[in-house]
């Protein structure tokens, strides 16, 4: 068996033509993210037990004669950020170095139930902040593409490890990009869908009205697949949706004559690097495949980079005030009161990005401050989502660069949180609107560097998203 070039399809037929095991496969694969790691620092934890146990599961059914599942066999990894029942999870922080969850995400039971196989545990920015992977507790991931970059952030670890080759396919979660920009930047395609569509449920809350599960993969086929099996209506997260799931690779066909693309003038006027010739390029493409390519305007752009940054760290305030010291885990030793272990604990626990978003929404939150910044970028997100409802009127499908620029060098901007918060500007506006949004490798620069073409839908039009995404990825083999 070929790791390297595994997809959902060709695991699902060897294993049905007895080519080779579950069982084999996954230890096969477990040797091959070893072997790879300490390249990369992808993973955090390989769990043997759990990737063979179910490996072994995938056997017995098809020892019975059973349909496997539509993950059969597949070897797969996991942002640290979604919960493990069992399997250390620490979203990249030193405060959950040793927590150990008690349940599994519903992203997660229902990977195993299709027949997945979970390698491990992907590295992740802490809690999920970040656009480099450079604010783990546990290192920085490097980009497998060229090893002195960042994979980007905050999914690095997952994006990595595709483009790596020691997964398949794996998961992430994306609240402004973490998905979308990892990808474009690693060369993968990575899918941020409606938010709802996919459950929470097990999702460690960094910003609860923005954070989102979505999958990685090298193929937009597979990718669908992935979300096909995680997306629905769950009973343990209310925010998630009741609509229903369509078949989303049976109605790849390839075929995108006719659609209506809006290209946003207000995302190109910047654009005139490498990254913007390969978008542009890429546009000249689905026009050739039939697409009426017309450009739009979303003119609230401008206000997203602060919109989002007083929503996301209002959130994440409120959401990381649970590490207390109390009840997860890490505790400061040698405090004498109460306020004391609490400022310790939080004080030694979280690293700089997390703190400095805890001020900055905490700030934004308080009583003489909430009409003027909190309040303000509530009515400024209802903005953004206008300009996105109104530009559906005219076009199907946005198409857009995922990032200002390639792959940056590893330390490059971290000490220049600003410069960091504007590489997002590209991503967050879908997330704000909590529309589907993808991005899908448009080839590379002169020096190699990947790029990846952003392409953002309706609500729940997943749909359209794939069917553009599956018909453009064709012509860049070809
Ligand atoms: N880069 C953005 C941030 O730092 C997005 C993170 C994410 O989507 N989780 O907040």
């Amino acid at each position: 068996m070929q790791i390297e070039s595994l997809t959902i399809a060709s695991v699902k037929a060897g294993l049905l033509a007895r080519h080779f095991s579950a069982t084999e496969l996954a230890a096969e694969a477990l040797r091959f993210a070893e072997a790879g790691n300490p390249k990369t620092n992808a993973y955090l934890l390989l769990n043997p037990e759990r990737a063979l146990a179910n490996a072994r599961r995938v056997d017995e059914r098809i020892a019975r004669g059973e349909d496997p599942g539509a993950l059969a066999g597949v070897p797969l990894a996991v942002k640290d950020v979604i919960v493990t029942k069992g399997v250390r999870t620490t979203c990249g922080s030193h405060l959950l170095e040793h927590y150990i969850p008690p349940y599994d995400a519903t992203a997660i039971t229902r990977i195993e139930a299709a027949g997945g196989v979970i390698l491990g545990k992907t590295n992740c920015d802490e809690f999920a902040m970040g656009s480099s992977n450079e604010n783990s507790a546990f290192g920085p991931v490097r980009n497998p593409v060229a090893l002195d970059r960042v994979p980007g952030g905050s999914s690095g670890g997952s994006a990595a490890a595709v483009a790596q080759r020691t997964a398949v396919v794996a998961l992430g979660s994306d609240t402004g990009g973490s998905i979308r920009q990892p990808a474009s930047f690693c060369g993968v395609v990575g899918v941020t869908p409606t938010y709802g569509r996919v459950s929470r449920y097990g999702l460690t809350a960094f910003a609860s009205s923005l954070d989102h599960i979505g999958p990685f993969a090298r193929t937009v086929r597979d990718a669908a697949t992935v979300l096909g099996i995680i997306a629905g209506r769950d009973p343990c997260d209310a925010t998630s949706a009741e609509a229903p799931v369509p078949d989303y690779t049976a109605l790849l066909d390839g075929n995108v004559k006719g659609l209506k693309l809006g290209l946003p003038r207000e995302y190109l006027k910047d654009l005139t690097s490498e990254t913007g010739d390969l978008i542009l390029r890429g546009v000249d493409a689905l026009k050739r495949l039939g697409c009426e390519v017309r450009e739009i305007s979303l003119p609230a752009t401008d206000y997203a980079i602060a919109c989002y940054y007083i929503i996301a760290t209002a959130e994440a305030s409120s959401n990381l005030a649970r590490y207390d010291g109390v009840r997860y885990t890490f505790r400061s030793a040698n405090s004498v009161t109460l306020a004391d272990m609490y400022r310790r604990t939080r004080g030694d626990g979280f690293g700089a990005e997390c703190k400095r978003r805890i001020m900055l929404g905490t700030y934004v939150l308080s009583a003489g401050y909430y009409d003027a910044y909190y309040l303000k970028a509530q009515k400024v997100r209802a903005l953004i989502a206008r300009d996105f409802s109104n530009a559906f009127q005219e076009v199907d499908a946005i198409v857009a660069p995922v990032s200002p620029f390639p792959a940056f060098k590893l330390g490059e901007k971290v000490d220049d949180p600003v410069a960091m918060y504007l590489s997002d500007i590209y991503t967050i506006t879908g997330s704000l609107a909590g529309i589907p949004c993808m991005s899908v490798p448009c080839g590379a620069t002169r020096d190699g560097l990947p790029v990846g073409m952003q392409i953002l839908t309706r609500h729940f039009d997943e749909t359209t998203m794939f069917r553009l995404a599956d018909a453009f990825e064709h012509t860049q083999s070809n």
